[in-house]
């Protein structure tokens, strides 16, 4: 059984597909107008290990991720510039190009993290039409009005607007107006109203617009991930057409924890006020990653990338270590004292997993480690089962890899759970190889040892330092001399 916590009902719920063994799962993607930052690969590797483990429990997952190339104003309240239109003019680039640009940086980024690519990416770019279609039936729903700079959703005719919140109608106004996170236009109704379509400027001319049945525009930043789920995990476009009796829930969507009050609030309201059936059963948001306590922003500018940490020789999958070492509901304070640690970890486990592979030999039919293991794998299996609990599914492993320093046998079975935990961890095991040394090596490694037996220490550490330039580390042991690739 899964549990997961739920923010539509603030509770851990048994997680139930709708449909047998098949799980549509929706996350929102990056906005691409700059690099992503580690807060936002955070939140993209708790969405990650949310799929693993899905995976790991025989689940299919139909995983779909947007883009938003166009939309995303510098502000969530539909006022400033359009975030990607506005870099574009920063350089001399096309704002598409920024779009592509960026959106192969993140997944570059997401492959060196593990992270497994989402089945369907889809652009908002290339669902203008669907969008219109969308926000035509909701006008025809009487859901819109239009003012001087666009389409309009009023949020007041909706029933329960804002209940993933937690907050009536009014609470959340007035809360988002205290917090002024939203500047309330003269034209808006209420301050909780959002832009489905914007008209562009009058005085100047936007790379990114189309045509529309109210005027040349633009979307609003929360149609695009309303449309993409009802097209390919709530099938209820045919073509291009809306058809939202035949829209389906959707198991599961994700996100980080900023988006509730605003991008999943409404991205409801548009699909619930045109299909009057549950838009999501089961909605999932990862915790930020914060700086000494300010929150990790791209337009905040606080940003640390993967490459930099690249270029102070962590790997990027010592980040991913490190946020798997706190659960996704707990905020994250990154620091590069805690990613050393995080780096050692792993280097610990990659060393780890080289020892199986060099011990793989021997077997000791004798002892059987059966039991032991059997505990482990319960133990790591109820952790990730008890939502997503990864700081205690590393704790398991930790035990295995004390318990196979404990006697160094049967090193294939410790070996095999561990990669089978890795399924879920994605910190690379199976990329561990041991290679076979070159017979120099061979031979320096043994000049080495002859020095060694003449005590001649400062001569065999110079011969040392040469086999480690060529990629391999030597370890004395009271067997003899084991020679490891080096990580
Ligand atoms: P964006 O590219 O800004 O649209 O954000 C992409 C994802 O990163 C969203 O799910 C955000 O909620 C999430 N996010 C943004 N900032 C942070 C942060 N500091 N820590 C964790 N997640 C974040
Ligand atoms: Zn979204």
């Amino acid at each position: 059984m899964l549990y997961l916590y739920n923010t539509l009902t603030k509770k851990k719920q048994v997680f139930k597909p709708i449909k047998d063994k098949l799980v549509g799962l929706y996350t929102c993607g990056p906005t691409v107008y700059s690099y992503a930052h580690i807060g936002n690969l955070r939140t993209y590797i708790f969405e990650d290990i949310l799929k693993r483990v899905l995976l790991y429990q025989g689940y299919k997952v139909k995983h779909v991720m947007n883009i938003t190339d166009v939309g995303h104003l510098t502000s969530d309240a539909d006022t400033g510039e359009d975030k990607i239109e506005k870099a574009a003019k920063k350089t001399k680039k096309s704002a598409f190009e920024i779009a592509e640009f960026y959106t192969k940086s993140f997944f570059n980024d997401c492959k060196k993290l593990n992270i497994l690519a989402p089945d369907i990416v889809a652009k908002a770019t290339d669902h203008i039409k669907e969008d219109i279609e969308l926000i035509k039936v909701l006008e025809k729903n009487n859901f819109t009005y239009q003012t001087s700079d666009g389409i309009y959703f009023d949020t007041s005719k909706l029933k329960d607007y804002g209940k993933l919140t937690g907050m009536n109608f009014k609470k959340l106004n007035e809360t988002l107006k205290a917090g002024a996170r939203i500047e309330l236009s003269p034209e808006k109704k209420n301050i909780t109203d959002f832009s489905l379509w914007k008209f562009s400027p009058k005085n100047s001319k936007r790379q990114m617009e189309w045509q529309s049945p109210w005027k040349i525009g633009f979307p609003g930043w929360h149609i695009e991930c309303s449309v993409i789920n009802l097209k390919y995990l709530g099938k209820a476009f045919k073509g291009k057409k809306l058809f939202p009796k035949k829209a389906q829930t959707i198991d599961i969507h994700t996100g980080g924890t900023d988006l509730i009050p605003i991008h999943h609030t409404n991205e409801i309201a548009q699909v619930e006020a045109v299909t009057n059936k549950k838009f999501v059963n089961f909605w999932l948001h990862g915790e930020f990653l914060v700086l000494k306590d300010a929150r990790m922003g791209k337009s905040i500018g606080n940003v640390i990338l993967i490459k930099n940490l690249e270029k102070l020789g962590f790997s990027p999958l010592a980040f991913r270590y490190l946020a798997l070492n706190s659960h996704y509901r707990a905020s994250l304070e990154f620091s590069l004292k805690a990613l050393e640690n995080a780096q050692e970890s792993l280097n610990n486990i990659y060393n780890f997993v080289l020892d199986c592979l060099i011990d793989k030999k021997k077997t000791d039919k004798q002892r059987s480690t059966t039991l032991s293991l059997k505990k482990i794998e319960k133990e790591f299996e109820k952790s990730i089962s008890n939502d997503l609990n990864t700081p205690k599914a590393l704790a398991a492993f930790w035990k295995l890899i004390r318990d196979y320093y404990q006697n160094r046998n049967n090193s294939k079975e410790f070996y095999e759970l561990a990669l089978k935990f890795d399924k879920v961890l994605g910190l690379g095991l199976d990329k561990i190889k041991l290679i076979t040394p070159s017979k120099k090596i061979k031979e320096l490694v043994k000049k080495r040892e002859q020095l060694r037996e003449i005590k001649e220490w400062t001569k065999a550490d110079k011969i040392r330092k040469i086999i480690e330039k060529s990629g391999f580390l030597i370890e004395d042991r009271k067997e003899g001399v084991i020679i490891k690739p080096k990580l």
